[in-house]
């Protein structure tokens, strides 16, 4: 089922999860375990992120070092639909423009839909760690909108080889990104929310959010998406904080601010138990808030940390 369609069919606000496909290495168990204590919440969707393969340089024995390309955590397709089959519960694959080209991205739509998936959260993907900004593939896609434009056209069965005729017509409920504190290469909100609204008007049916710790930022940003005419659904991203490292890696790599209230607290804590608390109080309070504006779908992040989760959602419901 489309999530747009979970939403329209909700009185509530609805709850669903992300979760990271396993490291290399591990087997799909572990995701499980993992969702496992999630199930109770009976969430309408799971996402599922997109990692793109990497270059590092590994040391050879002779002191020299080798180029090698890794992708630590492969395998998205594949966890949606074992997410699909295992616990019958709507997966949505993170789908990015980075690293494929038009046609393998082509290539991935067909078999998403062959295996029944009918949703994609569409998105460009950042720079990899060896480049400045963010470059496509030759014949890639460039920002996310060229990307939902490519679904778009394959939901009206429009293939990039042009003697398919009448070819099956996909039907992908798109997803698109949005930036409560903007997007950190946007030269301003304003034009942030022009270029969201582009994508909207190209086909995305909801918006989710990058994470926030300040609800006012949340309703500010709907507040300025409904005055510049973006009407559709806009799904609060949540993530508790869990420990004082990520005071500062958090506002370095998603670009977002902690509140002053939340830094307070959280300094004041002896011990990673009660940092840990004091992140999965806060986020209660911003949860229960939300959910009294009526938010349509309280989505977390569960990022390795499903009990914590696990706790603050059984608080809220
Ligand atoms: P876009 O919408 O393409 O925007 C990128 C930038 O370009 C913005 O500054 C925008 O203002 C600007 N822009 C947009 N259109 C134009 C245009 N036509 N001309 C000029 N400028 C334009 N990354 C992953 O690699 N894997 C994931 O699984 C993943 N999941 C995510 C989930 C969520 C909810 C969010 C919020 C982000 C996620 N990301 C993920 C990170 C995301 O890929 C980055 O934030 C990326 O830098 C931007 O992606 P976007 O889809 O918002 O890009």
């Amino acid at each position: 089922m489309k999530v747009i369609d979970h939403i329209n069919q909700s009185k509530g606000t609805l709850i669903s999860f992300e979760v990271l496909p396993p490291l290399k290495g591990k087997n799909i168990t572990s995701l499980y375990q993992h969702l496992d204590p999630l199930m109770e919440f009976n969430p309408s969707f799971i996402n599922v992120t997109y990692h793109r393969s990497e270059h590092i340089f590994k040391k050879k024995t002779d002191g020299t070092f080798e180029k090698v390309e890794v992708r630590k955590r492969p395998g998205t397709v594949g966890i949606c639909a074992a997410i699909m089959n295992h616990y019958k519960i709507d997966a949505v694959p993170h789908l990015i423009c980075g690293g494929f080209t038009q046609r393998e991205t082509e290539d991935a739509l067909i078999d998403l839909n062959f295996l029944g998936i009918d949703n994609v959260l569409v998105l460009r993907g950042d720079a990899t760690k060896n480049e400045t900004s963010f470059e496509p593939e030759a014949n890639g896609n460039r920002y996310a909108i060229d990307l939902l434009k490519q679904v778009d056209r394959l939901n009206n069965g429009i293939y990039l080889e042009e003697d398919i005729r009448d070819g099956f017509r996909t039907h992908f409920c798109m997803g698109v990104a949005g930036y409560p504190e903007k997007h950190f290469e946007a030269p301003n909100m304003e034009a942030d929310i022009n270029y969201l609204k582009a994508k909207v008007d190209a086909g995305a049916e909801y918006i989710l959010t990058q994470m926030f710790f300040d609800n006012t930022k949340y309703f500010e940003f709907v507040d300025k998406c409904r005055a510049n005419g973006i009407n559709v659904p806009i799904i609060p991203g949540l993530k508790p904080i869990t420990n004082k490292k990520q005071l500062t890696v958090i506002p370095r790599v998603f670009h977002v601010d902690l509140p002053t209230d939340l830094l307070s607290e959280m300094n004041k804590t002896k011990n990673d138990e009660d940092t840990e608390r004091v992140g999965k109080e806060w986020l209660v309070q911003q949860s229960k808030e939300l959910m009294q504006a009526g938010v349509p779908v309280l989505h977390y992040y569960t990022l390795g940390k499903p009990l914590v989760i696990y706790d603050v959602v059984r608080q809220i419901l």
